[in-house]
């Protein structure tokens, strides 16, 4: 099957109706480069910069980042990467920042939150990526995005880091897109005023769940008890695919389960056309999707949604199973 996979690498994503299907990569290290070519995958769909902090022994200077940054984007040669900032807290900490104890870590002080009330990180932070992407295309998103003034904050940042840099001399991005995580469950009832504010979202289905359930996505004991093919993830992610066709923003997908073909079929009916993964599965996802149809699909799926099931799993098992998928 690896050189059945290996065979499709330069083989677009388009279902059995025409759809095309964005497939990216999440990547956290300049190591990972290599995967982007060798899977065929169009882009970085998630870069988690917090990796070179969590291996560095302290705080990485302005010069570092943008070495790292600029190393990365030159190994992408031209396909997109989205360059997630700072997502520090909960499962992600640094050896050299002294963490105040928590009840409840994954709701605590962590990510975005951490930058806002921190400013100075997270200016180096994007500082160093408007460097890296001089004169090229930069795609920067936030993670744990949970109220509209995080993300207005936050990109205002941005803005004046690059009057910062023009004012002394820099060159900046030739373009700049804009974007932020879905992991919170309150933003999903945010869409219409966030969407005007920016050009794409990408889901974190891996928090976007755990906050959707209330069930923690590390817990080996809670690891079953919640299905992401349930139909309250499944309305929740149709809810945000269809704001983004209203305002014309672009929707990623960029969790684990897009990894998973079941999952990412699902997806697919559900009306995404962009998913990052890890590397390794680009091939089993391609393959689903070249024998999948997407409206037949959504047909299916629809009046599955109203159903009180716990999981959609074996439903969508089967159906991929007779329509050969
Ligand atoms: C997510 O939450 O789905 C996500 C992609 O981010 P991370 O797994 O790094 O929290
Ligand atoms: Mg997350």
């Amino acid at each position: 099957r690896q050189a059945q996979f290996a065979a499709l690498r330069d083989t677009p994503a388009i279902t059995r109706d025409g759809v095309k299907i964005d497939l990216g990569i999440n990547a956290g290290l300049l190591v990972d480069l290599p995967h982007l070519r060798d899977s065929g995958a169009e882009g970085i769909g998630l870069f988690r910069t917090e990796l070179q902090f969590m291996m560095a022994q302290h705080f990485p200077r302005l010069d570092t980042q943008v070495r790292h940054y600029r190393g990365i984007l030159a190994a992408a040669n031209e396909r997109p990467v989205t360059f997630r900032t700072l997502d520090i807290g909960a499962d992600k900490l640094l050896p050299y920042l002294r963490q105040v104890k928590e009840d409840n870590p994954a709701m605590g002080w962590r990510a975005i939150r951490m930058a806002l009330d921190r400013p100075a990180l997270l200016r180096l932070q994007l500082r160093a990526l408007l460097k890296a992407g001089a004169g090229q295309t930069l795609r920067v998103m936030f993670p744990m995005i949970a109220e509209v003034h995080e993300f207005v904050t936050a990109k205002a940042m941005i803005e004046d880091e690059k009057r910062y840099l023009k004012k002394h001399g820099h060159k900046i991005p030739a373009k700049l897109e804009v974007g932020a995580m879905i992991e919170v469950p309150a933003l999903v009832w945010q869409l219409d005023q966030l969407l005007p504010e920016l050009d794409f979202v990408s889901i974190g289905s891996n928090d976007l769940v755990q906050f959707l359930y209330a069930s923690d996505r590390g817990n080996p004991r809670l690891a079953h008890r919640y299905d992401p093919l349930s139909p309250a993830v499944l309305k929740t992610i149709r809810a945000i695919v269809l704001a983004g066709q209203k305002h014309g923003v672009h929707v990623n997908l960029c969790g684990e389960m897009a990894g998973r073909p079941i999952e990412a079929m699902a997806l697919i009916g559900l009306g995404l056309t962009s998913i990052s993964m890890a590397p390794a599965a680009i091939g089993p996802v391609k393959t689903m999707i070249l024998s999948a149809d997407r409206v037949k699909l959504w047909e299916f799926m629809e009046p599955l949604l109203a159903r009180p099931d716990h999981s959609l799993r074996e439903t969508l098992s089967s159906y991929a199973k007779s329509a050969g998928i």
